[in-house]
């Protein structure tokens, strides 16, 4: 693993445990939150299209918390082969400075950038 001793690969392992830990506990909360609305229940009219937009916010975070676990999982998995902190598209060494702010990053500022352009 280039760029990172042993004691920074612990730190971010850490972290991430720690993100995933908090990301399975919200997608836990927002299931409750994001259970089907019951039109039959006796509530006003406005209350009712605020529920079911609450609802609709509950599940896009559903979503984002959702790829935001399959990342930390995919990170957490690189531990494994070797292979944290390794940019998965051009292989080269992601910078301290942006694990630092998202140990989950798949990819490097590079290939993150020419994705975003291509978007
Ligand atoms: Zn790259």
């Amino acid at each position: 693993m280039p760029s990172l001793t042993t004691e920074q690969l612990k730190e971010f392992w850490q972290r991430l445990s720690d993100a995933k830990a908090q990301i399975e506990a919200l997608l836990q909360q927002t299931a409750k939150d994001s259970k089907p609305v019951d039109l039959e229940l006796p509530i006003g009219r406005l209350t009712r299209i605020d529920a079911i937009q609450m609802q609709g916010m509950a599940q896009m975070n559903r979503q984002q918390l959702d790829i935001r676990r399959q990342q930390v999982d995919a990170a957490l998995a690189s531990f494994d082969t070797g292979k944290y902190g390794l940019c998965r598209h051009c292989h080269q060494p992601i910078s301290l400075a942006r694990l630092e702010i998202l140990p989950e990053s798949p990819f490097c500022v590079d290939c993150q950038e020419s994705f975003e352009r291509e978007r």
